[in-house]
């Protein structure tokens, strides 16, 4: 009997996780054209025309990590990184790089970065502190296909006026603005900011102000923000994030909308590493591991308003899919502030697949 060849690619024996599904279950996925064409039981290899083999092996929607920094060339901090070994060799399959450049620069971050990356790059337009919004308004609405906000504002230079100029920039582009925490005050911050936009280093360590108050109560501005609908990024970085602030959180119930790097060239090396050790850092605070990959997965793709195609295997999406193994045994992790924390379990990257092909 000679089988029909259904499929381009099977991924075979994995246990797969989905939250946008609701799926923990060892399932075979199935890819055709570059989309996710069944998800069941023992599908047959012989359907497909290439068979990835991942017994034992945990597979996910591609992991995106909302907070990178990928302009390797060029940007105005000389801080980015090849994207596609920091990233797509460590299971992610699409970053957001979280302001490295102006929209002078948007042509050259097109043709570097975004059209030669196997990484899928989306980008925000980084606010420069005498930026005419008018210009990054229109940039961005000229740019849909990979610019999808503004980012106020890039290292310890935020001013009220940037914070306001950044404001506008997003209102004219009809894009998400994603503000760090410094400058003016984080009630400040958080009145400029709507439905859709993202708080990146949430989580910093004191004597930076933050979510806390001095008594470490989470405070009340920070509940009326997310009551209506700003987003809450991990955004970990050299000094953005401290595992003490997010266990305080996690009590209250505050975790991180968004798990991610703030992978830069100072970053890499340590303490962030990598998004699947900034993920493991998460369950070394007690989060679980279906958490864990919502966050790094179906939330993302919700904030960069892809949900439906990216950040899920749901039949019909984009056939991005990552796998890891999870080791175990006692891994010391290590925050922005040095302090440290041991956990039980790593994930290990083990394959990529961007729009249905095999690249890492
Ligand atoms: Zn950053």
């Amino acid at each position: 009997m000679v089988e029909t060849v259904k499929y381009d690619l099977l991924v075979k024996g994995g246990l797969v996780i989905d939250p946008s599904q609701g799926i923990h279950d060892k399932l075979d996925v199935a890819v055709f054209k570059g989309r996710i064409v069944n998800l069941g039981v023992n599908l047959n290899p012989k359907e497909s025309k290439e068979v990835l083999e991942v017994d034992g092996q945990i597979v996910t929607p591609g992991v995106i990590d909302l907070h990178t920094h990928v302009f390797y060339l060029l940007g105005h901090k000389r801080e980015g990184l090849k994207v596609d070994s920091t990233s797509l060799a460590k299971g992610v399959t699409t970053v957001l790089d979280a302001g490295s450049f102006y929209p002078e620069d948007v042509e050259a971050f097109r043709y570097y970065i975004v059209e030669r990356s196997r990484t899928r790059v989306y980008a925000l337009l980084s606010m420069k502190p005498d930026g005419n919004p008018r210009e990054y308004g229109g940039t961005v609405k000229a740019n849909r296909d990979f610019l999808v906000g503004i980012k106020y504002h890039h290292g310890g230079l935020g001013t009220m006026d940037m914070l306001i100029l950044a404001r506008e920039a997003a209102d004219r582009g009809e894009c998400t603005l994603m503000c760090e925490p410094y400058g003016p005050k984080l009630k400040t911050i958080l009145e400029y900011m709507y439905r859709g936009d993202v708080l990146t280093h949430s989580f910093h360590p004191p004597p930076r102000r933050g979510l806390l108050d001095e008594d470490g109560k989470v405070l009340p501005e920070v509940w009326e923000a997310i009551k209506r609908g700003v987003y809450l990024d991990q955004g970990h970085g050299r000094s953005g994030f401290s595992f003490e602030v997010a266990e305080k959180c996690l009590k209250q119930g505050l975790p991180p909308f968004t798990i991610s790097t703030d992978l830069h060239k100072l970053s890499v090396n340590g303490p962030v590493y990598d998004m699947p050790t900034t993920m493991s850092k998460w369950m070394a605070l007690g989060m679980s591991l279906e958490e864990v990959i919502k966050r790094s997965t179906l939330h993302p793709a919700i904030v960069l308003k892809k949900d439906g195609y990216l950040g899920t295997l749901k039949i019909g999406a984009c056939a991005d899919i990552s796998c890891f193994k999870m080791l175990e045994g006692e891994f010391v992790f290590e925050d922005s502030a040095g302090e440290k924390r041991t956990g039980r379990y790593k994930l290990e990257p083990m394959h990529v697949v961007r729009s249905g092909e095999v690249v890492f």
